[in-house]
């Protein structure tokens, strides 16, 4: 997993996710470390946002959350949900969603000793929280509270399966307990890691891969069959 790792290191350059709204705009390469509650907050948005959608969409909802300077647990808890829900339409299931930003808004707030406790126990609470699954409950355990719980998506699955380190059908935990086994537990690993997994699923990995040029071609049990 390690040289896959670097592959991708070496080919997209460090990705600093996770993505931050700073000064209203979101830049290509930056660092992404959350440094207080508000870009912890921010992370936990956009981690419910992005179910079933594309982070592009995911960026218009919330910059019109800052714009509104609604950006805030406290100010998301007190908001009418039919304003944020008009908010974060470009998101997609904005009704759903604007109920599930209230659910985490108060999450956060009641909970502020989640810095105590290490990173399984904070998944296990998280994954209580009503509409938050595996890969939201990863994505905020590692980004925005930086605690090392490998997050696998989508992406993720498509990639490792095409080359032949796990099923596509494979159960969240099998596939996160692949990586977490092979892998140092690291915070920063874990972080890049997946973003290089986004970022090459983006440009080759795609539904129908381009592989001319992927650096994981030699590799690739999937490509070689074609
Ligand atoms: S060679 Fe093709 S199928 Fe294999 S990882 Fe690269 S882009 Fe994906």
């Amino acid at each position: 997993m390690d040289n896959i790792f670097n592959s991708l290191l070496k080919k997209y350059g460090k990705q600093g996710w996770w993505p931050l709204s700073k000064g209203f705009l979101y830049t290509k390469h930056h660092n992404g470390n959350p440094a207080c509650d508000k870009d912890r907050f921010e992370i936990m948005v956009g981690a419910v946002l992005t179910q079933n959608t594309s982070w592009l969409n995911v960026e218009k909802a919330i910059l019109n959350l800052n714009k509104a300077k609604l950006l805030d647990a406290g100010k998301i808890k007190k908001a009418d949900v039919k304003k944020i829900a008009s908010l974060i339409k470009p998101a997609g299931y904005y009704n759903q969603k604007a109920e599930r930003l209230k659910i985490i808004a108060e999450y956060f707030l009641k909970n502020k000793n989640v810095f105590l406790k290490n990173a399984k126990e904070l998944r296990e609470e998280l994954l209580k929280v009503k509409g938050i699954g595996n890969e939201t409950a990863d994505s905020i355990v590692l980004y925005a509270f930086e605690k090392p719980s490998f997050v696998v998506d989508a992406y993720t699955r498509r990639i490792f399966s095409r080359l032949r380190i796990c099923n596509e059908k494979d159960k969240y935990e099998e596939i996160q307990s692949a990586f977490e086994k092979a892998l140092p537990s690291d915070v920063s690993l874990f972080k890049e890691y997946h973003a290089l997994i986004v970022e090459h699923a983006k440009r080759h990995c795609k539904k129908k891969p381009s592989c001319e040029g992927c650096v994981l071609r030699k590799k690739c049990a999937y490509c070689s069959s074609l």
